[in-house]
């Protein structure tokens, strides 16, 4: 028995370090990789998100206007809205990629084929929201990352453009919003909808403003 239990410990502190080598041997200059364990944001890390008060579209104008979603939420088992722009085709690459609300960058990297480069922002909601208290917006197949993981975006601000993952598609934005605090890159297809919520319609939930209305510079937050 008590053997057994050396052995253990011992198995159990072999694979305790293949993980922390594993984490901390990566050169620092490397995109963060791909970590197949969930990362949760701690609770000071989450205390410090900027608020979030408003949402507008990541791609055209504020309200999306110049883009078509060609592949919806839960279409074809889809976790998030493709965004192209009206002309279709590779018209859109290299269009900018707008942060949909304030909120802090929690994920910019390439984590493998098929998402090309990809940056996830997190956002404290308001209090009261029933989606809250922290959502994540995620953008991927981009072109260029304009913003590193840890910085604080303002919405509207530009933090890449719409690209095609490397070639793998024609140029659109896979966007997506995540629900809690655990940020993973994941997957863009599932037979549940995870922790995803409908892009589109969280972003038209959370306008704060009209249809109309585009939001001047020196209102953003
Ligand atoms: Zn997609």
């Amino acid at each position: 028995m008590r053997i057994s239990l050396v052995l253990l410990s011992l198995v159990l502190a072999g694979v305790a370090g293949s993980v922390l080598w594993r984490r901390f041997s990566s050169p620092a200059s490397q995109p963060r990789p791909l970590d197949p364990a969930f990362i949760r944001l701690t609770p000071s890390e989450l205390s410090t998100l900027p608020l979030a008060t408003r949402f507008d579209m990541p791609m055209g104008s504020e309200h999306g206007a110049l883009t078509y979603n060609a592949r919806a939420f839960r279409i074809s088992r889809h976790l998030g809205d493709d965004l192209n722009g009206i002309g279709g085709g590779n018209s859109d690459l290299g269009d900018p990629v707008y942060a949909a609300g304030a909120g802090r960058v929690v994920y910019a990297g390439n984590p493998g084929p098929g998402w090309g480069k990809m940056i996830i922002v997190a956002h404290r909601l308001l209090e009261g929201d029933e989606l809250g208290p922290v959502v994540q917006t995620m953008y991927a197949h981009l072109d260029s990352m304009q913003v590193q993981t840890g910085q604080k975006v303002r919405r509207g601000e530009v933090i890449g453009t719409v690209g095609t993952a490397e070639g793998a598609y024609l140029a659109h934005l896979h966007f997506e919003v995540r629900l809690g605090p655990y940020v993973n890159p994941g997957q863009g297809y599932a037979d549940t909808p995870l922790n995803r919520v409908a892009a589109e319609q969280f972003v038209r939930a959370h306008r704060g403003a009209g249809a109309d209305v585009l939001s001047p510079d020196s209102e953003k937050d």
